[in-house]
């Protein structure tokens, strides 16, 4: 697909210097150069400043050095080097309660002391509004930092694990097991026929919103194999040749979306109520009314989501 890194979270700008994450004297003075910058991540929100720009923030600042966890090593900027800190200590007093546990919270936590309009927000509520490169950078930031809130122990003996390699990998002290940041591949499946599309919504989901059909690839499958079990599965729909599209991380929390498009044999549903709340053809037609609003019983997947970046490009016969 000619366009397919135009897909949000694709257009990360650092460079990752990887030969430097061994280098721990190389690291240190990293982080003590004046032009060096964090990205601070609180419970998984990054920080934003005005015009929903990133919120890089000076490595030593009161806030990030009051609550930061060990610093993360992003990458360069233009040869400026580039952190994240995780800052989920903090405690909010503030904080939305209610909204926090939603699918998407759209409240801010505005941290203090790091200067007016700073605020952490949640990166599905806001990634609608984000220039290319703040996207794909926030993506990296909150899905290695959320991987290490999450692998603190070693999973072969259990005991607490150290940070290395500049946040990329974790060592086990006791038994020496090293440990590499996760990505979990979804296959995510643009299946037509003839000219409908088939979408499907989970019970969770907000009212009216229908997607892509997706799902997690097992062990031992290729990616085909999982667009065809998981299209079974969840419809008893059956496939013919499938093909790929195009990929988009997405840090929610450790996915890789792989984007791919089948020909379905024919249109006999059968929905498997465990996994799908309802699963539909739309047409053409509908998929556009959905889009602009003006379907009644269709909200297709939002902005951002390469769902939506699939089903607008099988609309106007861009997959090529
Ligand atoms: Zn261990």
């Amino acid at each position: 697909m000619r366009d397919a890194e135009a897909v949000l979270f694709a257009g990360a700008t650092l460079d990752r210097a990887a030969h430097l994450r061994g280098d721990a004297a190389a690291l240190a003075e990293l982080l003590r150069r004046p032009d060096a910058r964090t990205l601070p991540v609180w419970r998984g929100k990054p920080l934003l400043g005005p015009g929903e720009t990133l919120g890089w923030v000076a490595v030593d600042t009161p806030f990030v050095r009051a609550f930061g966890a060990t610093p993360i090593f992003l990458g360069l900027e233009d040869g400026a080097p580039r952190f994240a800190h995780d800052v989920s200590d903090w405690e909010d007093t503030e904080a939305d309660a209610a909204a926090l546990g939603r699918f998407v919270d759209p409240s801010r936590n505005r941290p203090p002391g790091l200067g007016p309009g700073l605020a952490f927000a949640e990166l599905r509520a806001v990634m609608g509004q984000l220039a290319a490169a703040d996207a794909g950078n926030a993506a990296a930031a909150k899905g290695i930092l959320g991987w290490h809130r999450t692998h603190g122990f070693c999973a072969a003996c259990g005991a607490a694990s150290t940070v290395d390699l500049g946040g990329w990998r974790r060592t086990c002290p006791a038994c020496g097991t090293q440990h590499f940041p996760r990505t979990d591949p979804v296959v995510i499946m643009l299946i037509t026929h003839g000219n409908a599309v088939l979408l499907g919504r989970s019970a969770a989901w907000p009212p009216r919103m229908f997607s892509l059909l997706a799902g997690f690839v097992e062990p031992g499958e290729t990616i085909e194999a999982a667009v065809r079990r998981e299209t079974f599965e969840e419809t008893a729909v059956v496939l013919g040749p499938v093909g790929y599209l195009a990929s988009q991380p997405w840090p929610f929390p450790s996915s890789l979306m792989i984007g791919c498009r089948a020909e379905a044999l024919g249109r006999e549903l059968r929905v498997d109520p465990e996994e799908l709340e309802d699963a539909r053809w739309f047409s053409r037609e509908e998929v556009l009314d959905g889009i602009g609003a003006r379907h009644p019983d269709l909200l297709p997947a939002r902005r951002g989501a390469i769902a939506r970046f699939l089903l607008e490009r099988w609309l106007a016969d861009r997959l090529e």
